[in-house]
């Protein structure tokens, strides 16, 4: 499933990796990473950016794209948690990450549409509360949001918060301007290179996959989740996946909404070469636990086909992003690594403007600078105070995994080789098999996932087997598509092609 903004795109060239040191080795080319990598190396540090995959292949490159200081029912979230000088903590850091980002686009002509963020009530009573709630507590936060009773949309609503002038863009033409302005700066990008260790955390030595190794003073990991267990980030982390359709539709609503309470749908607009594309969003869930993720698609297909008649579907896609314990990502020195090591993650899908923000942050702390902002948001990363939260995150990793474990044991191996476009996991002797059949090759991995051996689910809307603990997926042929995991799952004999 490819997104609006990758499909047709050529994938960025890589630069080679020369020589086997550097200042400073940024892991991951998403939004984080390349703008670490940006601000790092304007500021004259010798930079290498080092991506497993493709600029922009996991979260960034498919995105809903808005870059807005509403941020569906953030505040009201935060403002449950928190005092109120983190929460408006938090809304300064977006706001200069969300500032800097359109001062770049401007720059380099990457082009942006100025629309208003609402949140706003589907049609009923908890829906209307929780759009008030959220007026409330981003008036309380400082945002100058105004609440509209009809927001002029087909779909039924009870009105919504409305914060005017927010922006939207195609997040790969912003990766394709920030690649060049690295470059520029003299930082190498070098995709199809993932990172399976650092070691010597005090004295980092990064190494690949391919067995080359890279000595360095610090190393950034913007992987999305951070792919070292040091710190245990994640089990305060809560991967959640959801699902995006663009449709050829000229009456899109100009405007970049988010319903207050669940099912999530997300609506905003985008420019299209047949006039304007209009892009449905949301429906989400944990990675791994639900029954079928195709399910998500369609339920966000009959909700389009229903409100917008017409519409005729171009694309459909799906992502995930991680959602901390208590809502504020986690930003800055991994623990013990006498600041050399540094993570960025928890944007809970807001990582447009928490990613720059996050960049700013840790390049601060790299060149001895200090953010105001960054050190009222406790962006830093050895929380949490409160127990609560990641005991129920660990209470729902915990039975997911057990389930799994359970339905695996009680099934042998697949017999018969599954149906095209299908998966299922069974036991050989006592490992979980995953059987999968993609464009006619049928593949037999083992079905544990290679970061903490939790039994993998098959994923029908993607082909990929996911996991149900901490987010790691993997290709029907066992690569690592993304989460913490760094290694290939082992191949089960036999595969090869259908029979
Ligand atoms: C469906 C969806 C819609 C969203 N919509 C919005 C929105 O409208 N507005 C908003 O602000 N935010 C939104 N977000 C969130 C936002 O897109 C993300 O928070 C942000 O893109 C994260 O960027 P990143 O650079 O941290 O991660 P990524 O873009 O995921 O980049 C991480 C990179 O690290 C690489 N990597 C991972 N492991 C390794 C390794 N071992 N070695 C080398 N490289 C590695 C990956 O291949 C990847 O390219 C959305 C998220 C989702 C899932």
């Amino acid at each position: 499933m490819t997104s609006l903004w990758l499909d047709g795109r050529e994938p960025i060239r890589s630069d080679s990796l020369e020589g086997d040191s550097c200042d400073d080795v940024v892991v991951g080319a998403g939004l984080t990473g390349l703008m670490t990598a940006l601000l790092l190396s304007r500021s004259g540090r010798g930079v290498v950016v080092l991506e497993a995959r493709e600029v922009g292949a996991v979260t960034t490159g498919n995105t809903t794209g808005k870059l807005s200081l509403l941020q569906g029912t953030k505040y009201t979230r935060l403002t449950s948690r928190h005092p109120e000088s983190l929460v408006r903590a938090y809304v300064e850091a977006n706001l200069e990450g969300q500032q800097w980002l359109l001062r770049y686009c401007e720059e380099h002509d990457v082009p942006v549409q100025r629309r208003p963020a609402v949140t706003y009530a589907p049609d009923d009573a908890q829906g209307l509360k929780a759009a008030r709630d959220e007026h409330e507590a981003a008036t309380a936060a400082g945002l100058g949001v105004r609440w509209a009773d009809d927001l002029d949309v087909p779909f039924p609503h009870r009105g919504g918060t409305v914060l005017e002038d927010q922006a939207q863009l195609d997040p790969m033409d912003l990766l394709e301007a920030l690649v060049e302005s690295v470059r520029a700066e003299g930082g190498r990008i070098v995709t199809g290179a993932r990172v399976q260790h650092v070691s010597r955390l005090r004295s980092p030595t990064v190494r690949l996959e391919d067995g080359r190794s890279i000595r360095c003073e610090h190393v950034i990991l913007a992987t999305g989740t951070p792919i070292l267990d040091r710190g245990l980030y994640f089990a305060k982390l809560e991967p959640g996946r959801s699902y995006a359709l663009a449709y050829d539709y000229p009456d899109a609503p100009e405007l970049m909404m988010l319903s207050a309470s669940g099912p999530t749908r997300s609506v905003r607009d985008a420019p299209a070469t047949s006039g304007r594309a209009l892009l449905i969003g949301g429906d989400g869930h944990v990675v791994g636990r639900t029954r079928s993720e195709r399910a998500h698609l369609n339920r966000l297909r009959d909700w389009t086909a229903e409100y917008f008649p017409g519409a005729v579907e171009t694309h459909h896609w799906s992502a995930q992003d991680y959602t901390s314990h208590d809502g504020v990502p986690y930003v800055g020195g991994m623990p013990r690594s006498l600041g050399k090591v540094y993570v960025a993650t928890g944007y809970a899908k807001w990582g447009l403007t928490n990613g720059v923000a996050a960049a700013l942050d840790i390049t601060a702390q790299i060149l001895d600078g200090r953010l105001r902002w960054a050190d009222r948001m406790h962006h830093r990363v050895t929380r949490p105070r409160s127990a609560l939260e990641p005991v129920r995150m660990n209470a729902g990793v915990a039975v997911s995994g057990l389930q799994h474990v359970l339905d695996a044991a009680l099934r042998g191996r697949p017999e018969t080789p599954p149906k095209e476009g299908t998966g299922e996991v069974g036991r050989s002797g006592v490992v979980p098999v995953g059987v999968s059949t993609v464009n006619g090759r049928t593949c037999a991995v083992q079905a544990l996932c290679t970061h903490l051996g939790g039994v993998l689910a098959w994923n029908d809307a993607e082909k990929s087997w996911d996991c149900p603990l901490h987010g790691s997926r993997f290709s029907p042929t066992g690569e690592v598509l993304e989460g913490p995991a760094t290694r290939a799952l082992p191949r089960r004999g036999p595969d090869g092609p259908t029979p």
